[in-house]
């Protein structure tokens, strides 16, 4: 599957936890590749101690991350991942944010269609 951000095809590629090793090394069940432009995320179903979640979880968990990555891609195609790099927290590239975009974006669009402003 690809996804246009801002103009650049991005690949969103599912793995399986044992097909990347930067799942395990990072500690991440995601990531977006702004070089190679290509958003990775786990299959759930496969992550390391979510064996036993229910699939609904798994599923919304999932997404959640996509939403996530996508939002770090938007960001990265914007310019924005490096020039806000400070020591420890830059704004882009702080983890709190992009889960709040991550999280608020669907409400956020859905109040601009409802005042039909998009
Ligand atoms: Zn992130």
């Amino acid at each position: 599957m690809e996804v246009n951000i801002l103009g650049t095809q991005y690949k969103i590629i599912v793995k399986n936890y044992d097909e990347d090793e930067a799942f395990a090394r990072r500690s991440i069940d995601g990531y977006c590749d702004s070089y190679k432009k290509e958003i990775v995320v786990c299959d759930m179903n496969t992550y390391k101690g979510w064996e036993h979640e229910d699939e609904e979880t798994k599923v919304i968990c999932q997404k959640q991350t996509l939403r996530h990555e996508i939002t770090h891609a938007f960001l990265s195609e914007s310019g924005l991942a490096d020039s806000s790099a400070t020591f420890d927290c830059g704004w882009a590239k702080n983890e709190e944010m992009v889960d709040w975009i991550a999280l608020q974006g669907i409400k956020i669009y859905n109040a601009w269609r409802q005042a039909d402003c998009i």
